[in-house]
């Protein structure tokens, strides 16, 4: 079993405060690391938190907001001084080459390794070893893309008092068995159908960046285990929030409902909250099982 890890590494929206940075979330799992958006900082919360900077890299950019972009150079720096070689995978939106390559000037100093570019749209995805990564488009003052990483499924458990029963010995037979092939022993075909439980479901992260409440983001996050949701403001700005292309914590929270997730991640909190509870209490009315993700917080996403 693959552990898999969620690393808030900036949790603020539009302004650092004393308490937040600015977005990124990293997901760790097996060797890789997948980050999502880069907000100005970053690199040194991935200090802080020791994730280190010699892993496999994806990250993917939600949209062009300078709060969720401005520590892609400050990142790609750092990892060059620390002596990283491989190249890096960035992922975005249309128009995410050109504004690399704007962050990137010759003349702040050499990158040694290679980093790839790849613009998304709305139901594009990746494959990164056993996760798929996709994107919907979500609604915000730009365009901007919402993401879901989902782990691919896992062989069902194996019928062992129906297998002990004929008397089918531990070791490969069995492991031909899960891999769905069927087996002859005993003068008797036995088949995978009734000797293998059904593929037990793969772990889902889903993370909006920043948006209004939105239809894709259910259509995305149905049954996830984690949802990361834009909650900047708390109800009494519902106007503003939604003009401003953002959610409130009860909208955040509506949405996770609807989507029937298992965990909601309150995030992008405004720097106007230097204490979160009315966030995190208008959001437990309507979805109890929501936290406030808080900077340098980690949870491990356990299988369902
Ligand atoms: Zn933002
Ligand atoms: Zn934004």
């Amino acid at each position: 079993m693959t552990e898999m890890r969620i690393v808030f590494l900036g949790t603020g929206g539009g302004m650092p405060s004393r308490n937040r940075g600015l977005p990124s979330i990293a997901v760790k799992t097996s060797g890789t690391v997948i980050l999502m958006d880069c907000g100005e900082g970053t690199q040194r919360q991935f200090i802080s938190s020791g994730i280190g900077f010699k892993k496999e890299f994806h990250i993917f950019i939600t949209h062009h907001h300078g709060d969720h972009v401005l520590g892609l150079p400050g990142l790609l720096f750092t990892m060059a001084m620390s002596g990283r070689v491989d190249p890096v995978w960035i992922y975005g939106p249309g128009g995410t080459g050109e504004l690399l390559e704007r962050l990137m000037h010759p003349r702040m100093g050499r990158i040694p390794f290679k980093y790839f570019v790849r613009e998304m749209k709305t139901g594009d995805s990746v494959r990164i070893k056993n996760l798929t990564v996709g994107c919907t488009s979500s609604d915000h003052t730009q365009e901007v893309l919402a993401y879901y990483i989902q782990e691919d499924s896992r062989p069902g458990k194996m019928r062992e008092d129906f297998l002990d029963s004929l008397g089918v010995p531990r070791g490969p037979l069995w492991g031909r068995l899960q891999r769905g092939k069927p087996i002859i022993y005993g003068g008797r075909t036995i088949t995978p159908e009734e000797a293998v439980g059904p593929p037990r479901r793969g772990r889902r992260i889903v993370y909006t960046g920043d948006t209004r409440p939105c239809e894709n983001i259910v259509e995305i996050a149905r049954e996830a285990d984690v949802l990361i949701h834009d909650a900047t403001f708390d109800n009494s700005m519902r106007d503003e929030a939604n003009i401003e292309g953002h959610s409130t914590a009860m909208q955040a929270a509506e949405i996770a409902s609807k989507a029937n997730v298992s965990l909601l991640c309150l995030f992008h909190i405004s720097p106007r909250y230097n204490n979160p509870e009315t966030l995190l209490l208008e959001a437990r009315t309507i979805f109890p099982n929501s936290i406030v993700a808080e900077d340098l917080m980690d949870i491990r996403v356990p299988y369902r």
